[in-house]
């Protein structure tokens, strides 16, 4: 077993504070070479005191000086700013990179440690929905390894053949818990606030995500994910409402052999799987026991009260710049929806707007996605200012 070194990108997040947990259980495996944490300094800081990095990095220099008062004497390097998330990235010294950032903001440094060759756990799936083929070709060409680590697709990864071929596949069935508005009609989820949306029946996570979550826009955004880590077109790409949170997803062949991961609702366990792959490591988490769950209850997806389920089926069939148009109206009209500013329900009709009037074009490189990914935050805030 060698030794990995890590670069955790967004360590004080939920999924950066989960890996940090496995890293606590096997000292013997990890070692951590750099942590980041934007604004959170104070839980940076902390993570910095015990698991001693060599860099901490944060958004600006404020969030810098305030980590080092917190700090005091220490020979942790403090750097800040995009470019150093990069570069830690790609640093030579570190095996694998954790993507736990939310939302775009982790693109630059995930094709950083793609183009460096890493393991890369990608759990921050908003960089591959933008980018696509470009990211899964930039892996192969450079021997970076794209871990899946999306608690559906690493059950998915867990599912295929270990050769990758995927020949015998007829279908990949995500599986969606349905959110905490699962049962929920369109008139009352017009009001719901911020803390309903964030308050998840079964997962624990980021505001972002959890918003996502409740539309259901983060199971389109999945449908994108896998895709693109599996190569199995659209089509053959279906969701399943599983409220219970036990199967993670399934992989049906021809055959008529369906093959599920199963788990306690709990993140450690894809992390720990990508984290020691091809290896198993014990990630603490608690032993599922079916009988005392007793039924698992399957439904179908309701696209009529969540509008957002059919987005990402839209923009693959557009293909090429609308993933990462999507993605960008989301991202815009989740903030405004968490800062007050906008109606739960108009999450998705912004999306949709966006994704309507916002013609794609071929996403050939880096900066033709990045074009499309600001055109479609202008336009998103220009409707979300008309509704207000
Ligand atoms: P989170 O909000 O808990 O943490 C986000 C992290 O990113 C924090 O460390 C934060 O400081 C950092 N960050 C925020 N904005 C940043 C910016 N502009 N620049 C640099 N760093 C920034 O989010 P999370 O729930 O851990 O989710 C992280 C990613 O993983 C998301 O893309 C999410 O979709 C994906 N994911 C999360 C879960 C989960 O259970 N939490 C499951 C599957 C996938
Ligand atoms: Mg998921």
């Amino acid at each position: 077993m060698k030794i990995q070194t890590l670069t955790i990108l967004g360590a004080t997040g939920s999924i950066g504070s989960q890996t940090l947990d496995l890293v606590t259980r096997h000292p013997d495996r990890f070692e951590v070479y750099a942590l980041t944490g934007h604004r959170k300094v104070e839980i940076l800081a902390g993570q910095c005191r015990r698991f001693r990095p060599k860099v901490a990095v944060v958004a600006d220099g404020e969030a810098a000086r305030e980590l080092k008062a917190l700090l005091g004497q220490t020979n942790i390097e403090i750097r800040y700013g995009a470019q150093a998330l990069e570069e830690i990235s790609a640093e030579s010294s570190v095996t694998t990179v954790v993507a736990g950032i939310v939302g775009s903001a982790g693109l630059r440094p995930i094709l950083a440690a793609a183009k460096a060759g890493k393991r890369i756990l990608l759990a921050n799936k908003e960089p591959l929905v933008m980018t696509g083929a470009l990211l899964i070709d930039l892996a192969k060409l450079h021997g970076a390894k794209l871990l899946p680590t999306d608690s559906e697709h690493n059950a998915i990864f867990q599912s295929l053949p270990d050769n990758g071929d995927t020949s015998g596949v007829t279908r990949l069935i995500l599986t969606a818990s349905g959110g905490p508005f699962r049962q929920m009609s369109l008139e009352a989820m017009a009001k719901v606030t911020p803390a309903q949306a964030c308050a998840h029946p079964t997962w624990t996570m980021g505001r972002k995500i959890s918003v996502d979550s409740a539309t259901l826009m983060n199971k389109t955004l999945e449908v994108i994910e896998a895709h693109y880590l599996f190569g199995i077109p659209a089509d053959r790409i279906e969701i399943l409402v599983h409220p219970q949170s036990i199967i993670h997803s399934l992989v049906e062949y021809k055959d008529g052999s369906q093959l599920a991961q199963l788990g306690s609702p709990d993140m450690r366990t894809p992390i720990a799987n990508v984290l020691a792959w091809p290896e198993r490591i014990d990630a603490g988490v608690k032993k599922l026991e079916l009988a005392s769950i007793g039924q698992l209850t399957f439904e179908k997806p309701d696209y009529k009260r969540f509008p957002a389920l059919g987005l990402g089926y839209e923009a693959l069939k557009l293909g090429g710049t609308a993933p990462a148009i999507l993605n960008a109206a989301n991202e815009v009209a989740v903030e405004a929806f968490l800062a007050g500013g906008l109606r739960f329900t108009d999450i998705a009709h912004t999306a949709a707007d966006v994704l309507a009037k916002l013609p794609s074009t071929p996403a050939l490189d880096l900066a033709t996605i990045m074009a499309a990914d600001m055109q479609a935050r202008e336009m998103a805030a220009g409707m979300i200012r008309a509704l207000a």
